[in-house]
């Protein structure tokens, strides 16, 4: 608004917006620490900060959902085998000395260091970090698109469909664009395992941009999940790159239409729109190994969000336990804050023997790939954060998802390239 023509309305508004502004500085000295998400990332950020900087840091959590949603059981929740649960942001902010505001962050003024949320509420800070996840879109037109808990029960449905029809292909898609391909890889496996039972004559068939089955766990991983999907009967197509569904055919390039009575799809992500924040490819936040983002001071990003191509619970736990160490150390904390150095761990949800799948993918190393039937780290959950896991399992009694000794699991673990090429 150009305020030298309209000096009164103006000095109204900048009045209402100093009212609505939530003037709340610290007032013992700390460091004031604002963190825009109450996801994976948000919350390992609060936790890490919690105990790298105690009576250091001021730390306001901001999100517009008051609840944590544990996501991973959502491709369990069909089959009856796991339950999504959610938990009360301002309950789990408290056990850790932070605070809960609701609210969605719309942009940065970095000038006077200020976040604003929707409906024109302003958060100051002295570090801002952006942890706000990814927007899933529809990646295959016409297919039922997996997000997550939201759509359990339509799957739920679909295999109900299925089971009256009797007969036919179902087709599960792991389309191109960004996204995380293991609950696909886990609705597959434990469908086949359902349909097994319920309607032996279905197909079930896998189409996949990918090489290999999982490939971003590297080869013995793979091999380990080509392997469990060859025992499921379960038809495997790589290398294509699937654009839509209907009329009992999947549109794929390069090979053209491919057989498919049903469909289910991933959706791919884009990066959330923030004013005063930078956006590379698929609008996501580009940062530096220490998560503070390009151009913009004091302002950091983690998880889902930021420009790194791996979109994983347990890669934007470790991006949050990188920026924590940096603001704990800006904050005055005695710590020399670590870079980004990311391992890939999954645990893949089978219907039958449990797999962990491990990856490293970093610092030139070279890549290791494990694939173990018993837990390849502690405690032995879905989403593998270093404050996160440990904390759900006192604090939300989330518990190690299986006796390690108990069918329907596989983990995986990796450590990656910081700057892998683009997925
Ligand atoms: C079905 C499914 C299964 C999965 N299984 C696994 C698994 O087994 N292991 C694993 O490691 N990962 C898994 N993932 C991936 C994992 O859930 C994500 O990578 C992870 O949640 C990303 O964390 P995040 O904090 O970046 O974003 P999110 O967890 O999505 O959290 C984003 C937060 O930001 C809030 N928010 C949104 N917009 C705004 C805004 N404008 N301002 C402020 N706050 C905002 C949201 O309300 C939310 O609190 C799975 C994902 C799905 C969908």
């Amino acid at each position: 608004m150009a305020c030298g023509v309209l000096p009164m309305a103006c000095s109204s508004v900048a009045a209402t917006l100093r009212l609505m502004t939530r003037t709340t500085p610290s007032l013992r000295g700390r460091h004031r620490v604002v963190v825009a998400g109450g996801g994976v990332a948000g919350l390992e950020t609060v936790l890490a900060l919690s105990r790298l900087a105690p009576g250091l840091v001021d730390v306001e959590l901001v999100a517009p959902e008051h609840h944590f949603w544990y996501r991973p059981l959502a491709v369990a929740e069909p089959f009856d085998a796991g339950r999504v649960v959610r938990f009360e942001l301002a309950a789990l902010a408290a056990e850790v000395g932070a605070t809960y505001t609701p609210g969605e962050l719309v942009g940065v003024r970095t000038d006077e260091r200020v976040a604003e949320l929707a409906h024109g509420a302003d958060v100051p800070y002295d570090s801002l970090v952006l942890a706000a996840g990814a927007v899933p879109e529809e990646a295959v037109d016409g297919a039922l698109t997996f997000r997550g808990p939201a759509d359990t029960e339509r799957f739920r449905g679909l295999l109900d469909e299925i089971e009256k029809a009797g007969h036919g292909t179902l087709a599960f898609i792991h389309p191109g664009g960004t996204g995380w391909p293991l609950p696909l890889y886990e609705l597959a496996l434990m469908t086949a395992a359902e349909l097994a039972e319920r309607a032996p004559d279905v197909r079930v068939r896998l189409v996949t941009r990918e090489a290999a089955p999982l490939e971003l766990f590297g080869g013995a991983a793979s091999d380990a999940v080509r392997d469990l999907l060859v025992q499921r009967r379960i038809e495997i197509s790589t290398g294509l790159y699937a654009s839509s569904w209907a009329n009992g055919t999947v549109e794929t390039a390069p090979d053209g239409p491919v057989e498919a009575t049903w469909a289910v799809a991933l959706p791919t992500l884009r990066g959330p729109d923030l004013a005063g924040v930078p956006r590379g490819r698929g609008g996501f936040v580009p940062t530096d190994r220490h998560g503070r983002v390009h151009g913009l001071e004091a302002v950091y990003a983690a998880g889902d969000l930021t420009a790194f191509p791996i979109k994983q619970g347990g890669l934007a736990a470790q991006q949050a336990d990188a920026v924590a160490e940096s603001i704990a150390a800006e904050a005055g904390a005695r710590i020399d804050p670590r870079p980004f150095e990311p391992v890939l761990r999954g645990l893949l949800l089978t219907g039958g023997v449990p797999a962990y799948l491990r990856a490293e993918l970093g610092g030139g190393r070279g890549e290791t790939s494990l694939v173990a039937n018993e837990a390849l780290w502690w405690p032995p959950g879905k989403i593998v954060g270093r404050e996160l896991a440990p904390f759900l399992a006192r604090v939300a009694g989330i518990e190690p998802l299986a006796p390690l000794e108990a069918p329907g699991v596989v983990a995986i673990e990796i450590p990656l390239e910081t700057e892998p090429v683009a997925a």
